[in-house]
């Protein structure tokens, strides 16, 4: 589903990621670790396009990344072409970036209705039986405002799913979030991922990530130090940064 090969981004003259590689097949959960500054966030920011990349190759679904092959020449994509792509991408922020003025509700019918032409009637069915997924079905009518932080993630996973995304990407979804609400957000990304959706996740959340993702990805300055399954990632480190990174957080 995701495959990025060499990836290289430099703002300035920082470099921020340097020859980045992994691969997340369909259906599996990547999460990818690290201290702070390691270029997760950029990594994320490459797969949907919200960051140019410098070099490398980066592919999702089959698709590359911002750009158009056509008789092994590269083109990049027009602006419109690149939102197409990016609609089927679902991304969760650690702010969770409702809109104030709208409801639950119409937070997440916003987008089928306008980007994907959906039929008022039906993206509110569908939009009350996600927010029934989340936990909140009795909450459709309710302000950001008046949610919880862990209620309006919740919502912004279910803003995220109403466009049918083949991938869900998350950055930090809890970290902004009270210790006692961090539970029920991960409670929603656990069914998600055992309902078969592909998902990359940056997290300082280990214990979710070891139980799960299918692989972890440590990045340490622009680079991944090693990736692989989570008993061997977290288990059993290879790499000395590694060891020292886990040392902080666990
Ligand atoms: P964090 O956990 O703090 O979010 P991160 O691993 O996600 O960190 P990134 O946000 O990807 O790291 O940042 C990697 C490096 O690139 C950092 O040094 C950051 O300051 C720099 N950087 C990221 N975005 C930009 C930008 N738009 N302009 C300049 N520098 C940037």
């Amino acid at each position: 589903m995701v495959l990025a090969e060499n990836i290289r981004r430099s703002f300035g003259r920082h470099e921020a990621l340097r020859g980045v590689s992994l691969r997340v097949e369909p259906g599996e959960v990547c999460c990818l670790i690290g201290p702070s500054g390691s270029g997760k966030t950029t990594m994320l920011r490459c797969i949907n396009h919200l960051e140019k990349i410098d070099s490398g190759r980066l592919w999702v679904d089959g698709e590359l990344v911002g750009y158009r092959e056509h008789h092994g020449r590269l083109y990049e994509l027009r602006e419109r072409e690149v939102a197409r792509r990016r609609a089927d991408i679902g991304m969760v922020f650690q702010r969770f970036n409702l809109f104030a003025h709208m409801t639950a509700l119409e937070n997440i019918v916003e987008a089928p209705i306008r980007v994907r032409g959906e039929k008022r009637s039906a993206a509110e069915e569908r939009a009350r039986a996600l927010l029934d997924r989340v936990g909140l079905g009795s909450r459709c009518d309710a302000y950001p405002s008046q949610l919880s932080g862990g209620q309006q993630q919740r919502v912004a996973i279910a803003r995220a799913l109403a466009m049918r995304p083949k991938l869900m990407l998350f950055d930090e979804p809890t970290s902004a979030l009270d210790p006692e609400l961090v539970g029920e957000v991960l409670d929603i990304m656990r069914a998600l991922a055992a309902d078969g959706m592909t998902m990359v996740v940056v997290t300082h959340e280990m214990g979710f990530a070891r139980e799960v993702a299918d692989s972890v990805v440590f990045m340490d300055g622009g680079q991944v130090v090693e990736s692989g399954p989570p008993a061997r990632v977290l288990g059993g480190p290879e790499h000395e940064r590694t060891r020292s990174f886990l040392s902080k957080v666990l």
